[in-house]
């Protein structure tokens, strides 16, 4: 083992699904030949159970805990570290067992549409509207490949697996999700959603609060104004989503689901609406407090143009954690050179 990175654990713990059924052991976008370099296959031809016991995912995993990393994505990645995603130290490289037994599957990302409804400043998508490279055009997951693929995800984690929507695309987007939510529900796995909220609407709310397995919806909001909202996500549907949030929030009170069904709220930091961040947290937090619950409240990073901007935010209080977060990444990317 080369580096000194923690091991990320993405190569053992699950899978990534576009919707056109190209397998990644991550969502990291990169530059085509390094994205290409993790795919799995894809399930209109491969099986994920088969992938998980593929060739592909042995040769990467191999080839990682040798760090052996030239034409990876892995060679310049921080997300493992940015989402707490690497192996725990006793399951590292050294200790007993067999590579490929590190880590429990226990996740599934599913892109059901590269579609949106919006127009965020800080899309990965190219130019805002294109697909990162690679990824091919938009459109919506076939839901049979989704249901093999969910079957096959339900045997490989005991039934003890969470199912993520979310990546680059609204999934609140594709027409078939509702009968998608009841398939997951009804394999009692976990369900995540990732949504702009501006299709968030009562019917869905009503559908998900009713679900015992629906653990955790995430707004992302990006702005405590309706002239940054604007500028950042290029929309003005920002009382919209608000409402629909604020529904959410009621129903989910009324149906006594606060602790089992976690709602957050996130905020990208970026230039364009770094003095929003504390008046952010501040609404958020009163609002939860409100509906009888802790706020779960996300600081995302990744946008932050400079540490000077981090600093902002610690000095005011508004995310402890963020400059260690900050910090960290940076030292990492030094060690990795
Ligand atoms: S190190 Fe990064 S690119 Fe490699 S598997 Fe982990 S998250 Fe993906
Ligand atoms: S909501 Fe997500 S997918 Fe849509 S434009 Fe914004 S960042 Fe991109």
């Amino acid at each position: 083992m080369t580096t000194a990175m923690p091991i990320c654990k993405a190569l053992w713990d699950g899978f990534v699904v576009h919707w056109t059924g190209t397998v990644y052991p991550c969502s990291l976008l990169c530059a085509e030949s390094c994205s290409n370099s993790l795919s799995l296959g894809n399930l209109a031809e491969i099986p994920l159970a088969a992938m998980y016991q593929g060739a592909a995912l042995r040769t990467l995993r191999r080839r990682y805990l040798a760090g052996n990393l030239g034409g990876l994505c892995c060679a310049h990645c921080t997300k493992g570290d940015l989402c707490g995603s690497h192996l725990d130290e006793a399951r590292a490289p050294g200790g007993a067992g067999d590579p490929d037994e590190l880590y429990p599957v226990t996740r599934l990302e599913v892109s059901l549409t590269d579609k949106c409804n919006m127009l965020c400043i800080m899309c990965p998508k190219v130019g805002r509207r294109e697909n990162p490279p690679g990824l091919g055009r938009a459109g919506y997951i076939d839901p049979a490949l989704f249901a093999g693929a969910l079957r096959d995800f339900r045997d490989l984690s005991k039934g003890r697996g969470l199912v993520c929507l979310h990546w680059v695309g609204e999934p609140t987007l594709h027409p078939a999700l509702p009968a998608i939510l009841r398939s997951i529900d009804a394999c009692g796995l976990g369900i995540a959603l990732v949504t702009n909220g501006i299709r968030f609407l009562p019917a869905l709310t009503d559908l998900i609060v009713g679900m015992p397995h629906a653990a955790l919806v995430s707004f992302s909001i990006n702005a405590s104004t309706e002239g940054t909202y604007r500028t950042v996500n290029n929309s003005k549907q920002f009382a919209r989503v608000l409402g629909n949030i604020e529904y959410l929030l009621a129903r989910r009170s009324a149906a006594k689901r606060t602790k089992e069904l976690a709602v957050s709220v996130t905020f990208v930091v970026l230039s364009e609406n770094l003095g929003e961040a504390v008046p952010f947290r501040d609404y958020w937090f009163g609002r939860y407090r409100h509906h009888g619950a802790e706020p779960s409240l996300v600081f995302n990073g990744k946008g932050a143009a400079s540490a000077s901007q981090v600093d902002f935010l610690v000095e005011a209080g508004a995310f402890p954690r963020a400059k260690e977060n900050f910090l960290e990444v940076q030292a990492r990317l030094g060690a990795r050179g």
